[in-house]
């Protein structure tokens, strides 16, 4: 019993989520259109058989006839375009609700089905604004046509109160249904557009900020962190800036070949990441330089870290197949004392840097 249920539940399914036949379109609408179908099939059938005390070739013509239109939409939906679907789909339902209110008057609901078509309309992404706003208008004032054809006039057939209470049901919750459909698919399919749109979002921006080439932050990055703590200054403290260099880097690129030369700057990079303590910011300056941010932490604190980093870079050793070598680097560093701009310590460190190479190198200049 269960596997039997299990492959008739896959069969609809499969049935429903069969892709259109055009490349370019989203399957989405189509899917929808396919649900609303079957729902309106059953809703139909269900109708008819309430009706069964009226049972003669008018009503059999009646019924039959429709579900042949609504089995033909579904059927040809695996072979035309969502856009043709879509306004079969509408225009059967506008002449299926008609002929219904004509045949059992007003009471039993069935010109809420003009609701799913609005629903339906504003949700699909074919019109513009323009067109679903002047469908909505056309759908609005057809509701209220019918309304004064319709709500005091008794229909063709005379269906006894008891029937008309269960149409009334059967309608009302497969109009029901049908809304909750069009609006349950697109309100998840827009959650997962959002959600997708932040995950890219997030993915982009740590593209702009980081440096392919070492992982580290970069320059625009650095940039950026340095005019977030000018506004966020905490404390009297300002914040110590360095800028470091690898010495005599030309040769490692002459000597052991550009590839190598990258490793030692992702080696050097590493040896940053994993000593500069969490509080404090590394990036790319550029080339063979780095920029090194300690907030609210003085020049004698600043120069007590660098020691300890030019001493582990000096004792680094990359190495490659049977290639090793070990570089050295000289640092430059400055205080922002807020008397300062940010350009004049920049400018600072890299002065100080420069006097740094002039000394002989593998030193911290402060
Ligand atoms: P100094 O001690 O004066 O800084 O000497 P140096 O050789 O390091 O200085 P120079 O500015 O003459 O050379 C820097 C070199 O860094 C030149 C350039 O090819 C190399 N370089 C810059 N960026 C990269 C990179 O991304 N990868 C590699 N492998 N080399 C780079
Ligand atoms: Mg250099
Ligand atoms: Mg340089």
């Amino acid at each position: 019993m269960k596997l039997w249920l299990g492959n008739i539940f896959n069969y609809i399914r499969n049935l429903i989520t069969k892709d259109v036949a055009a490349k370019n379109e989203s399957k989405k609408l189509i899917v929808i259109i396919r649900i609303l179908l079957l729902s309106v099939i059953v809703c139909l059938f269900l109708n008819g058989i309430i009706c069964i005390s009226q049972l003669d070739v008018r009503t059999i013509l009646f019924y039959g006839g429709f579900l042949a239109v609504f089995i033909g939409i579904f059927a040809l939906s695996y072979r035309y375009r969502s856009k043709i679907i879509f306004w079969m789909f509408n225009i059967e339902m506008i002449i299926w609700i008609c002929m219904i209110l004509h045949m059992f008057g007003w009471n039993i609901g069935v010109q809420h089905f003009l609701m799913v078509l609005l629903v339906l309309s504003f949700f699909s992404s074919y019109k513009q604004y323009a067109g679903k706003i002047f469908y909505a208008i056309f759908l609005c004032a057809l509701r209220i046509v019918l309304f004064y054809i319709y709500h005091e006039r008794e229909g063709l057939w005379s269906v006894n109160a008891a029937e008309i209470n269960l149409l009334q049901v059967i309608n009302t919750i497969t109009i029901f249904w049908c809304i909750s459909v069009i609006a349950f698919i697109f309100s998840n399919n827009s959650q997962e557009l959002e959600s997708k749109l932040i995950e890219y979002n997030i993915q982009l921006e740590k593209q702009a900020n980081t440096d392919t080439l070492t992982g580290l932050y970069n320059r625009r990055k650095a940039m950026e962190y340095m005019e977030y703590l000018l506004k966020n200054q905490s404390g009297s403290l300002g914040f110590s800036l360095c800028i470091c260099d690898i010495d005599f880097f030309k040769k490692v690129n002459d000597s052991y070949g550009h590839d190598f030369g990258d490793e030692v700057l992702k080696a050097i990079s590493r040896l940053f990441m994993d000593e500069i303590g969490e509080k404090n910011f590394v990036a790319r300056w550029g080339g063979e330089e780095f920029l090194l941010l300690f907030p609210e932490c003085n020049g004698d604190n600043a120069w007590n870290i660098l020691e300890k980093l030019r001493r582990k870079i000096k004792e680094l050793k990359v190495k490659k197949g049977d290639m090793e070598v070990s570089v050295t680097m000289t640092f430059g560093l400055a205080e922002y004392d807020f008397t300062n701009g940010l350009t004049a310590t920049i400018t600072e460190a890299d002065e100080k840097l420069y006097k740094g190479k002039k000394r002989g190198r593998d030193i911290v200049i402060f």
